[in-house]
């Protein structure tokens, strides 16, 4: 099989002018090609009037070496690589150790906790908050009636943070051994639309996301693996060793139980604050990492749809329209867009009481009328939290306090429109768009609640956008703030063995640990976790 990528088509070409372009573009007769698969389908809008499909496929082709030799120097075409998953280690028969602990029941864990399953070593995955079904209860109790259970949120619960989300599955993460594969794969055997495998930007939306990890959550307890909610570890029980170094012995669990454990992997998310601190108090190492913050902003989506797409809005291959925007302001600051939402809405994802925090979901048809996205300013410790390995959880608290405070102290975020904010003043009333987020929107100044530098920056930032992106910067554009946990503000570092760089047998993982930005790229880590675990257990033997 041969790999051929950058095959561009017109938007509405005829099913059967794929072959012909493929002939074409090797320059074969038609009587070599045996068949193809389409690998990967993507789009070029940078021309709205010819907006191209870019298609990789794979082509099964007469006498394929000859075709190889000829464009040895064009990377468009390549052998097909072998993209199986295959275990790198299984449970020795009769293994009877102390079964590996998954601390998160998130993408990262729950990949790390089935890869472990299935190469059979039975882990126990403890998460602190509830089954999916109950914990949307809970969420759903924030986002109508205004109240937060600080154990089961947007943050904390089966899923982990990205349960109720737009369910984008894609990164940019250099993925050499395919690993995004094997979780897009599974992704599809627990009832993900088959698409994810061939869009070039995947996403499920929430709805779906909430049926999979359950089925996630059967196929792990089939293999022998054990969940235990409403779990939060509360103590690592750590002992030194002969040469200084920490290693885990076991996890103290909320309700006083203690559970032995001597391979741990940590994959607790960006909100697991009081983890951090804990981690922090037993000297496990752990480094303040740069991070965003801002707020997230809202057009309509047929505003987004025309700027992106032209006459071809709305097209039935092209979907609803995303963008990706960023701006290197003239203080040093960089504005970016971050995590859009096509056709969704703005949710309520503070995990604490007396913090407002925004973020965004949608559902897999993104038919909302919004499009909305963040808008947030690199940060970083050095210039910005510089007083130590957790001064970023504390940066995040106080801004996050000040927007709970500028929304009215009862779980409204603090909005302002775009207009009132490029003129400097409070906004007192809506123009022409209505923001989604609830339990509801308190119209004032948003420069209350961010950082001056953020504020300037964001305020050179939103013309530049709005030429690259018409009515970007229109004066009835929402934003809604704060938007603060855009990525872990720790490192838990580690090693190449994946262990904590002073903690042996602690794999920090995922999100929360500073390895990863998203539901795909944890999953994957959660994979690598689970490998080097198994890795280490085997070579303990
Ligand atoms: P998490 O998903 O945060 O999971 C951590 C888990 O650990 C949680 O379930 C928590 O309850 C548990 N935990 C924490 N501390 C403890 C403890 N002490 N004991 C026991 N359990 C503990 N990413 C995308 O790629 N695409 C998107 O469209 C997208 N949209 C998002 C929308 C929203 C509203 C949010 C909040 C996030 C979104 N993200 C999105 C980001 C994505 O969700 C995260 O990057 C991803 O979930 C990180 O995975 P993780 O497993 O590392 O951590």
């Amino acid at each position: 099989m041969l790999r051929l990528s950058g095959l561009n088509l017109p938007l509405d070409h005829a099913d059967d002018a794929m072959a012909p372009a493929i002939c074409t573009r090797l320059a074969i007769v038609p009587e070599r090609l045996r068949g193809f698969t389409v690998f990967r389908r993507g789009n070029d809008a940078r021309r709205k009037s010819a907006i191209l499909l870019v298609y990789t496929v794979d082509v099964d082709i007469a006498n394929e070496d000859e075709v190889l030799a000829r464009f040895a120097k064009d990377h468009d075409v390549r052998p097909t690589p072998d993209m199986e998953y295959r275990f790198p280690a299984r449970a020795p028969e009769g293994w009877s150790g102390l079964r590996p602990v998954v601390i998160g029941a998130g993408p990262c864990g729950l990949f790390a906790g089935l890869i472990l399953a299935q190469m059979g070593f039975r882990p126990i995955i403890l998460d602190r908050g509830k089954i999916v079904r109950e914990r949307t209860k809970d969420t759903w109790g924030l986002w109508r009636r205004s109240q937060l259970n600080p154990e089961s949120n947007v943050q904390f619960g089966e899923g982990g943070a990205g349960t109720f989300s737009d369910g984008k599955l894609y990164c940019r993460v250099k993925d050499p051994r395919f690993l995004g594969r094997k979780v897009l794969e599974e992704f599809v055997k627990a009832g993900a639309p088959g698409d994810i495998l061939f869009e070039a930007h995947p996403h499920i939306g929430t709805f779906r996301l909430v049926t999979m990890v359950e089925s996630l959550r059967e196929t792990i307890e089939a293999l022998g693996g054990e969940y235990r909610w409403q779990t939060r570890v509360e103590e690592l029980e750590l002992e030194r060793a002969a040469d200084g170094s920490l290693g885990v012995r076991g996890l103290h669990l909320q309700g006083g139980d203690f559970l032995e454990a001597d391979h741990v992997v940590l994959a607790v998310g960006h909100s697991a604050r009081s983890t951090f601190e804990m981690l922090h108090r037993r000297g496990v190492h752990i480094e303040a990492k740069p991070f965003s913050i801002g707020v997230r902003i809202e057009h309509p989506q047929a505003w987004i749809d025309e700027a992106r797409y032209g006459k071809f809005a709305r097209h039935p291959i092209l979907g609803t329209a995303a963008y990706s925007l960023a701006h290197h302001c003239a203080n040093e600051r960089t504005v970016y867009s971050f995590c859009m939402c096509p056709g969704g809405r703005v949710v309520a994802a503070t995990s604490e009481e007396g913090r407002v925090v925004t973020n965004g979901m949608s559902q897999y048809s993104r038919a909302e009328f919004n499009a909305n996205s963040g808008l947030v300013v690199a940060i970083d410790p050095a210039r910005d939290y510089p007083e130590g390995p957790l001064a970023g959880i504390d940066f995040q608290r106080h801004w996050e306090a000040l927007a709970y405070v500028a929304g009215g102290s009862n779980y409204n975020a603090p909005g302002q429109t775009v207009g009132d904010f490029l003129a400097q003043q409070p906004s007192t009333a809506l123009g022409s768009v209505t923001p989604s987020y609830k339990p509801g929107v308190t119209m004032t100044d948003l420069s209350a609640c961010l950082p001056g530098f953020a504020v300037e920056a964001m305020r050179e930032a939103l013309p530049v956008f709005g030429r690259q992106l018409a009515r970007y910067d229109h004066a009835d554009v929402v934003m809604t703030g704060v938007e603060t946990r855009t990525s872990s503000p720790v490192r838990i570092t580690r090693g190449k063995d994946f262990q904590s760089l002073n903690t042996t047998r602690l794999f920090p993982a995922g999100e929360g640990a500073g390895y990863a930005g998203g539901i795909l790229s944890a999953a994957i880590d959660g994979i690598k976790a689970a490998e080097a675990v198994a890795a280490s257990i085997t070579r303990e033997r």
